[in-house]
């Protein structure tokens, strides 16, 4: 047995190491950089924990997750493991004390705020200590183009310039592509050995639906599934928050609000009943959650739509973190999709910012249109392939009214070819609705011969075709040149007639909404 294998038994108490804890502990061991992207509940603090023990000196553990901290110490200490923290919950008085421990190399572990670890005075402190390691925890938080942007974190790469040999651990739960590079290129890792598991929960059964009356379905799903369990259910609005909370508790359920406007205490008072007592029913605004690490929560309910696959693919790894069946049940409206959007409008981000935030929600509203696997879909987006549907979705074990929507993708894509693969969505659509404003007439794609060959559908339709058809993973969105839809390989047997492509069947109840929305 090795030294990190008995430390993982002596002290953690675990037998074995996941895949691929062993290699990642090796490989900062030995004094290489290392970059892992784990999906939540995944194990990466041992990635960290166990090699800031194997190596001599203090490891420095940067986290933007201030509140929980105190926890993580507090749970190493336990341990018999050396553990503090620095950040702005801590007086001068008890700082100086945790300053004074590091220099005395009296810590294995030092959790630090981003801030206040780019602070000039704690990072001339650092050159005066031993240094066995640093921990970039949260990593996506660099990149500009996530949901978690802290522009402190574009500042780290200073951990590099100042201390060349000190090896460095990145780690994420989020991340596509794109992140990937971002935070690769941010934090100066390109000679980092990049480790990537699996992102698939297969204990998680995943349902989304659209209709009416999400609450009510919200109490028949709990019900029916959850009649003892913990869980979270996420809401758009702090009033929604509330009024949930406070309608599941008359059913006879402990539900308990969380959400930014609460007063920190009852915050603090609400998520330790969650954490420690026996299904109790959180229901929060997306401030809830980040790191919480309780292994039982059954269900992650939504009664609203997450901003993008990765929040969905965040706020449900929530559920099920021991391993045992848990559901991501969801519940949306159109009118959902509206408010969305026109938080996204009235945003003061930039407009190459809100360009990628429309199209991660137009991905995450492909998701819910979805009529093939869900999991396939999720894993596909963070592009990781499953080659078999997954039997444990919604549109795996009650597959969705499907109609034949062969022509109807011929109509768009080969209009997408024809107007030269530069445009978006809202201007194929007035192509097939034949309505020749002057930007297609100054294309002359009034000439085109797809050009009026779509009245058949509303352009709310059109829209939901075009989701699907994004979903599917026919056509790319670019989110470089203004959206403009390109198509994908795959395109062609669907071109040529050569294959049948099923779409989802609008419901009445969702055929109704359109109606509403296009008066
Ligand atoms: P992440 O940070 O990736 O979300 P954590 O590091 O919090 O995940 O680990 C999730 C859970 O899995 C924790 O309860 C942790 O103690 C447990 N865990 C991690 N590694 C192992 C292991 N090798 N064997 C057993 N349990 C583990
Ligand atoms: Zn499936």
């Amino acid at each position: 047995m090795n030294r990190a294998q008995s430390i993982l038994q002596s002290t953690f108490g675990y037998d074995a190491f996941r895949e691929p804890q062993g290699e990642i502990i090796h490989e900062l061991e030995q004094g290489r950089d290392a970059f892992v992207l784990m999906p939540t509940g995944g194990g990466k603090s041992l990635c960290y924990q166990i090699p800031a023990l194997l190596r001599d000196g203090t490891a420095i553990i940067v986290s933007p997750l201030i509140a929980l901290m105190q926890d993580q110490v507090d749970a190493l200490n336990q341990l018999g493991i050396k553990a503090a923290y620095l950040n702005s919950t801590l007086d001068v008085a008890e700082a100086r004390e945790v300053e004074a421990q590091l220099l005395n190399g009296a810590l294995d572990l030092l959790y630090v705020a981003p801030e206040r670890l780019l602070n000039p005075i704690m990072l001339s402190l650092l050159e005066r200590c031993h240094i066995a390691l640093f921990a970039i925890d949260e990593a996506h938080c660099v990149s500009q183009w996530g949901h978690d942007f802290r522009p402190e974190y574009q500042k780290l790469r200073v951990l590099h310039e100042r201390f060349p040999q000190v090896p460095r651990i990145a780690l994420t739960a989020t991340a596509d592509q794109r992140t990937r590079d971002e935070i690769i290129a941010q934090l100066q890792l390109e000679g980092a050995r990049v480790f990537i598991n699996s992102f698939d929960r297969p204990n998680i059964h995943y349902a989304i639906s659209e209709g009416n009356n999400p609450k009510l379905r919200l109490w028949r799903f709990i019900q029916e599934n959850h009649a003892q369990d913990a869980g979270i259910v996420y809401c758009l609005s702090r009033k929604k928050v509330e009024a949930t909370a406070e309608w599941l508790t008359e059913q006879g359920r402990i539900a308990l609000p969380y959400h930014a406007g609460l007063s920190q205490e009852l915050r603090q008072k609400n998520q330790q009943r969650f954490l420690r007592d026996e299904g109790v029913i959180i229901v929060a605004t997306i401030a809830f959650g980040m790191g919480i690490d309780k292994p039982d929560v059954r269900f992650v309910a939504h009664l609203r739509l997450p901003k993008s696959i990765e929040a969905y693919y965040q706020e449900t790894g929530r559920a099920g973190r021991d391993g045992e069946p848990a559901n991501a049940w969801m519940a949306y409206g159109l009118q959902d999709v509206l408010t969305l959007r026109q938080f996204m409008q009235n945003s003061n981000a930039d407009e190459a910012h809100k360009r990628v935030e429309h199209n991660k929600l137009e991905s995450m509203l492909g998701l819910c249109e979805l009529i093939a696997c869900r999991r396939q879909a999720l894993l596909g987006y963070f592009d990781e392939r499953l080659e078999q549907p997954c039997g444990a979705c919604d549109n795996c074990t009650t597959p969705p009214e499907k109609w034949d929507g062969s022509e109807a993708a011929q109509k768009i894509l080969s209009s997408i070819y024809r107007t030269g693969q530069r445009f978006g969505v809202n201007y194929i659509i007035d192509v097939l609705m034949g309505k020749a404003d002057e930007r297609i007439r100054q294309n002359q794609h009034e000439q085109l011969s797809t050009f009026g060959i779509g009245k058949e559908f509303s352009t709310m339709e059109w829209r939901t075709i075009f989701r699907q058809l994004i979903a599917l993973g026919f056509i790319n969105v670019e989110a470089e040149s203004h959206g403009s839809l390109t198509l994908t390989e795959k395109c062609r047997p669907v071109l040529r007639g050569e294959q049948k492509l099923a779409l989802r069947k609008q419901t009445k109840e969702e055929k109704l909404t359109t109606e509403k929305k296009k008066k």
